[in-house]
């Protein structure tokens, strides 16, 4: 399914309405069968200025943008961690996600209620990444309780992690998550690997204001942001029900009524391009036959393995990459000029792809 963002907070936050704001969008912003896997869902390209640069040189009849795919997830309540409310499914649903998108509710709404009957995101935040943590705690303990058995009985192993399942049980009891637990070597970095804690994922805000607030004006978003910036969280400030009502317009009144209101562009593209630097992406692009299209790995993803995402026998019988930065193929206008000019390198299975590489990769079939 690619890269995945969980969509989490309390009920009546605006998730559902920002998730289908996101799917919507994505549908109306690139011409591009995006797929709604499932109503809770659903693939959103990712908006990217080089794609339609390079369409625009190139005119390939397909354009396939890269994408990530948006998880709405039910809600979640207070005591989720010991099975309250959907509990335990909600946690293991965010197990399986890449990256955590936390909406908190800032809108006035006295025909929408709140379960705690008062508007207040900073709490919001702190009642679901309370309930993140205490989840943790409870697979840290469990794990530390088995090792400390193996430890007593010899297990060479088992002594080596001991250290760190101490030091996450004791930063996850204060209220500390586990991506603030630093690894100190390979093997405490595996183990934090494989604990699949739901806080060592990287993690965003969207503050759900409302469609009269000006965001950047509002002392309580200046106060979420302060409230979280020790975390290393990015807020992205947007009103669902007013992005629910532009993705649904036809693209050009919706040009128009964002003209007049001096919106520049579709809050939901931010999202979408802050999951994705979130993850710590990059993107590059092949051109095969009629189709060109923007892929996406992590950053560091070595040249076979980025191939591996296309086919996976491309990355069997990688050969070479042949690779051309975009800035060179912009300036020279053409890939044959580029080649000409010489611009195309020839890299071998140790090169690391870079954002922005053109690249066509060899192999045996
Ligand atoms: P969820 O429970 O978190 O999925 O919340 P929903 O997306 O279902 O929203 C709950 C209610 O709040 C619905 O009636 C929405 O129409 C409303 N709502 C969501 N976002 C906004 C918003 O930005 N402004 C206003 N006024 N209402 C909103």
């Amino acid at each position: 399914m690619g890269f995945s963002c969980g969509i989490v907070g309390l009920p009546n936050a605006g998730k559902s309405t920002i998730f289908n704001a996101l799917t919507l969008a994505g549908s109306a912003v690139a011409s591009y069968p995006f797929c709604t896997i499932d109503p809770k869902e659903g693939k959103v390209p990712v908006p990217d200025q080089r794609l339609s640069t390079l369409a625009e040189i190139l005119k390939p009849p397909t354009v396939t943008p890269t994408s990530l795919t948006f998880v709405d997830i039910a809600g979640l309540v207070k005591n989720a961690h010991q099975g309250e409310g959907l509990g335990n499914r909600f946690l293991a649903n965010i197990r399986e996600m890449d990256a955590v998108v936390h909406v908190v509710r800032l809108f006035p709404d006295s025909n929408v209620s709140h379960v705690s009957e008062n508007v207040d995101p900073v709490n919001d935040f702190d009642v679901v990444a309370t309930e993140l943590m205490l989840a943790d705690l409870e697979t840290v303990t469990r794990r530390k309780e088995k090792t400390e058995k193996l430890a007593r009985v010899g297990d060479k192993e088992a002594r080596k992690s001991l250290d760190l399942l101490h030091r996450l049980e004791a930063s996850l009891g204060q209220g500390i998550p586990a991506h603030k637990v630093p690894a100190r070597n390979k093997g405490e970095r595996q183990t934090i690997h494989d604990l699949f804690l739901l806080t060592s994922k990287p993690s965003m805000a969207v503050i759900n204001v409302g469609e009269d607030q000006p965001p950047e004006e509002d002392p309580r978003v200046a106060a979420f942001r302060a409230h979280v910036s020790d975390l290393s969280i990015p807020v992205v400030p947007i009103s669902g029900k007013l992005e629910m009502e532009l993705a649904e317009l036809p693209e050009e009144d919706r040009r128009e009524f964002m003209a007049e209101m001096g919106l520049e562009g579709l809050a939901l593209e931010r999202i979408v391009k802050a999951g994705y630097q979130l993850l710590d992406l990059v993107t590059f692009y092949t051109i095969v036959g009629a189709e060109m299209r923007a892929w996406t790995v992590p950053a560091g993803t070595p040249a076979p393995q980025a191939a591996g995402r296309i086919h996976t026998d491309m990355e069997k019988g990688f050969i070479k990459a042949e690779v051309v930065p975009y800035y060179r193929f912009v300036d020279a206008g053409s890939e044959s000029i580029a080649k000409n000019r010489a611009f195309v390198r020839t890299e071998g299975k140790d090169y690391t792809i870079a954002d922005g590489d053109i690249v066509t990769f060899l192999f045996k079939a």
